[in-house]
């Protein structure tokens, strides 16, 4: 009798060893946060997957019993993932829900970047796109290990340990790319994209950051500002314009060609590239748009 409860505990063993904590992330760059802090412990799924865009997401079936089956939630926060609280209804979730931007300092989106007769909106909107500013990934860091250890408490010591690591390849990510930005004079470090997602790079690395559309891919541009900025681009030589993963290009294409700049490639906004692409991780992602965006620059 003993015999067989010491074998069944063996057997059962392993099974249990490697039941990980399943993890649903809203979007691929905390999803991508979250498996380099939670490590073998943890399966994640994204829901908004590479090169796709989080604003305009359309939650499935499929993507309710993904979070049905979830014991943690990673969302961005800021108004980025207004599709999510419907989700987790229909999901009924009641696991822990992480808020990975929860304590950071916002930035207020630029009134004039709203559409004109754009009243019913609020003006002023929270930018969700915290980010692009790996200072605030900081506080991101400590937000996902804080939540998967109170869903995982035996995997504390590990959730530490792996996000202090993490923690300190953020920080000289982010000394790499000060280095970068001051070789540039101020004047000159001016740039363009389609929607007004680099905004806490901006702000960080004292960057002057024009865009199309404002911090939602839902907003529309208007004529009389689409002609206010190709001015702009033209009388204050901005050299550096640039596309994005996720969005079409289509008005920054028009803008250019009027304002006779080049656009010099194309920045990973809201979503990391497929696993082959410049941008697999959030690591990569920001070399690979510093580094874009230094080459304009020069
Ligand atoms: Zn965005």
């Amino acid at each position: 009798m003993k015999k067989t409860l010491a074998a069944l505990l063996l057997l059962g063993m392993p099974a249990l060893a490697l039941a990980k904590l399943p993890v649903v992330a809203s979007f691929s760059i905390i999803a991508d946060m979250t498996r380099e802090i939670g490590g073998d412990r943890v399966e994640v799924v994204s829901l908004v997957g590479p090169d796709q865009d989080a604003h305009v997401f359309q939650p499935s079936p499929a993507d309710i019993k993904k979070v049905s089956a979830a014991k943690v939630l990673v969302v961005n926060g800021l108004g980025l993932e207004g599709w999510m609280s419907r989700l987790d209804k229909a999901a009924n979730f009641r696991g822990v829900t992480v808020v990975a931007s929860k304590g950071i300092k916002t930035r207020q989106a630029p009134e004039e970047e709203h559409a004109e007769g754009d009243h019913d909106h609020d003006h002023g909107d929270v930018d969700p796109h915290a980010w692009h500013d790996p200072s605030r990934v900081q506080t991101y860091i400590r937000n996902i290990s804080a939540g998967l250890i109170q869903a995982d408490p035996a995997g504390k010591a590990e959730y530490q340990r792996r996000a202090s690591e993490y923690a300190a390849k953020v920080q000289a990510l982010d000394d790499w790319a000060k280095q970068q930005f001051a070789s540039v004079p101020a004047a000159k470090r001016k740039m363009l994209t389609s929607h007004d997602a680099f905004g806490y790079l901006g702000e960080h690395y004292q960057l002057q950051v024009l865009a199309i559309q404002g911090v939602s891919t839902e907003s529309e541009a208007s004529a009389k500002g689409v002609a206010q900025l190709t001015r702009q681009v033209r009388n204050e030589h901005v050299k550096a314009v640039f596309m994005e993963n996720m969005t079409d290009a289509r008005l920054l294409k028009q803008l250019s060609t009027e304002a006779k700049v080049q656009i010099g490639g194309k920045l990973y906004a809201d979503a990391l590239s497929g696993p082959k692409g410049p941008a697999a991780s959030y690591l990569q992602l920001m070399r690979y748009n510093v580094e874009t965006i230094m080459k304009s620059f020069r």
